[in-house]
This record gives structure tokens, C-alpha cells and sequence, in this order.
């Protein structure tokens, strides 16, 4: 692998960080350098300074604050996977980091690159869309918060400025009586998805949605909620009709490209099928978490 010259720079504070950024326009920040590193090995990255991020303060670890866990940008899909406080309060998210690459890449790459990079395949960004997540942004003069919806703009394009870094994520923690699901179609386990869904419901006590969630990846530039088919479900009965009427509203809803993976009529089709099983799997997670608690109770 050549790669074009490059000045690398190890800032020990996100300020010091920052003012590399603005002093380098066409720099990039180094997390994990799953993605970056590839590229820049085909030709497709040449920036003229990469700023590695792996020494900064304030951007590792996993904390429960409220109703939300707030994880640091270079939480590694490896701890997504295996941290105690994910697997219980946010375990769609653990789920969907076992299933990146494989273990040598998940040791390695952080939530916040995988943000960042903004693939419409990856499993991440998906998860971060369906499940309401807020990316936290410093930039040299302001902090901002945004909403995942509104973070992934296209194909690896984000909301992000060239001068602003991702320092952390806050996504809502799963409480009794809701569920989450994931689905997708893959060639070969580890492989980015052709079509995702990932899905996330809440019953009350008489099994009727009141909350719905789900978000479509690999059929567009970003993974895309549809709010057509969340509106479906509010205040029914989860029955296997009611998510099929729900899963049918998703291919009409998209208007995905052909490539060589797969056909665009493939992916729509797909997409119905995956929205299907990820509603399935999040309303019987959702009904098992509130026997569950009337058992305790
Ligand atoms: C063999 C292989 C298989 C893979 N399979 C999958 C898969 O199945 N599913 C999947 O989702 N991903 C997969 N990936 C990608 C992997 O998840 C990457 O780790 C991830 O996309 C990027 O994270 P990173 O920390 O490595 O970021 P880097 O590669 O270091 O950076 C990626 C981009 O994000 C920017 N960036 C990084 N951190 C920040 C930050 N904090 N703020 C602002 N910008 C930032 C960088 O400047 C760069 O533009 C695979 C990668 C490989 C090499």
C-alpha cells in the first residue's frame, strides 16, 4: 500500500485538536483508521495532515446520565459489544457492533469514526437513526448537539464542518416494555449489509404501541427513518399482520439505486422483508421485557 505524504500530529487536548484542524483544511482526524487508512492506501484520501485522536481527553467511556448512556467517540466496537452498561441499557447497539467486520476491526474502530465516515451500509449510523441517538460536536468556537436523523446528509456526508469533531454520542436507554430488532441481508457474516433495518417499539400495559422507531439502511445515500410506517403501528396491537401492513408502507417509501450487489427492485423487495423481521424481533423483545417486569412486580 503507497500512501501520499502526509504531517501527522498527536494533539493531547481537543482545543489543541481543533486549531490543527483549522490549520490544516484539508487535514483529517485518525480514530480507529478502519475506513480513512483504506481509502487513503486506493488513492481516494490524500490529506495533507492526519490528527490522531487517540490520546484526547473527555472522549472515551460509556456513562449512564439519566435516560440516556453517553459514550465517548473512541469507544471501540469491540467495548460496544462487550461493555456491561451497553449490553443492559442499550443492547441493539452491543448487537450491532458483534456483527462489524471481524474482531480485528472491532478492536480498532471507534463509534465516533464509524459516525463520522458515514457509510449508508454501516451498522452504526443505523442504529444511532432508528434509535434517536444525539451526536455531541465541538468546533473551534461552539459545542453543538444534533439529532443522527439530521447528521447523515448522503453519501459519506455528514452535517459535520471540516474544523468540527465528534466527541461523543448520548443514545436513550431501553426500559421495560420496549424492544429493539435488527435485521439484515448479508452475503457473508461480517459484511457490510446489501439491506438493514433496525427497528425499536414500546407497548403499554395492554400490549398496544406507543412508540415506534424504524430506520432503513443500504437502500440510499443514508440510512432513513419511515415515518410512514412508524405511524402505522402507534396504538395497535403488534399482531403479524399490523407489522406486515407496517413493512409493506417501507417499499413504497424508498426509491433505492441498482449496483452490483443488487438490483434496485432487490432492495426494495428486501427492504420489506428486513423492516419485517427488525419490527418482529424489537415487539417480542418489547412484550418479554413487560412479562418480565410484572414478574418481578
Ligand atoms: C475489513 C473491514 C471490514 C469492515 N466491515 C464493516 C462492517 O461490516 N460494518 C461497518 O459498519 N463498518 C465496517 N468497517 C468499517 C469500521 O466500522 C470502521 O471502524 C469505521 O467505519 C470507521 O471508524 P474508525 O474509528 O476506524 O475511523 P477512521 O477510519 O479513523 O476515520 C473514518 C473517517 O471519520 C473521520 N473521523 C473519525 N473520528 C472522528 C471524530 N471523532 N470526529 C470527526 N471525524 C472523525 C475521519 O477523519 C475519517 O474521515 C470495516 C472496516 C474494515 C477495514
Amino acid at each position: 500500500m503507497y500512501l501520499y505524504p502526509f504531517t501527522y500530529c498527536a494533539p493531547t487536548t481537543v482545543d489543541e485538536a481543533l486549531a490543527l484542524l483549522q490549520a490544516h483544511p484539508d487535514g483529517k482526524i485518525l480514530a480507529g483508521g478502519q475506513s480513512l487508512i483504506p481509502l487513503m492506501g486506493l488513492g481516494l484520501a490524500r490529506p495533507s495532515a492526519l490528527i490522531d485522536v487517540n490520546n484526547l481527553p473527555g472522549l472515551e467511556g460509556v456513562v449512564e446520565d439519566g435516560g440516556s448512556l453517553r459514550i465517548g467517540a473512541l469507544v471501540r466496537h469491540r467495548t460496544l459489544e462487550t461493555d456491561p452498561a451497553v449490553r443492559r441499557r442499550c443492547p441493539i447497539l452491543a448487537e450491532a457492533a458483534s456483527v462489524i467486520g471481524n474482531i480485528r476491526v472491532r478492536h480498532r474502530g471507534t463509534i465516533g469514526g464509524s459516525l463520522a465516515h458515514a457509510d449508508p451500509a454501516a451498522e452504526l449510523p443505523l442504529v444511532a437513526t432508528a434509535m434517536g441517538a444525539t451526536l455531541e460536536i465541538r468546533g473551534p468556537r461552539v459545542s453543538r448537539e444534533i439529532g443522527a436523523e439530521k447528521f447523515f446528509l448522503g453519501y459519506l456526508q455528514t452535517d459535520l464542518a471540516p474544523v468540527e469533531m465528534v466527541t461523543g454520542i448520548r443514545v436513550p436507554v431501553v426500559n421495560a416494555g420496549t424492544g429493539c430488532g435488527l435485521a439484515q441481508l448479508v452475503r457473508r457474516a461480517g459484511d457490510f449489509a446489501i439491506v438493514s433495518a433496525c427497528a425499536l417499539v414500546s407497548l403499554d400495559d395492554a400490549g398496544r404501541c406507543t412508540h415506534a422507531a424504524l430506520a432503513l439502511g443500504g437502500v440510499g445515500s443514508h440510512p432513513v427513518r419511515i415515518h410512514g410506517a412508524e405511524a402505522l403501528l402507534v396504538g395497535r396491537a403488534l399482531t403479524d399482520r399490523c407489522i406486515e401492513d407496517a413493512a409493506r408502507v417501507v417499499s413504497g417509501e424508498l426509491d433505492p439505486e441498482s449496483d452490483v450487489h443488487a438490483s434496485a427492485a432487490y432492495r426494495r423487495a428486501m427492504a420489506r422483508v428486513m423492516a419485517r423481521r427488525a419490527l418482529a424481533a424489537a415487539a417480542a423483545r418489547a412484550a418479554a421485557s413487560t412479562a418480565h417486569e410484572e414478574e418481578r412486580g
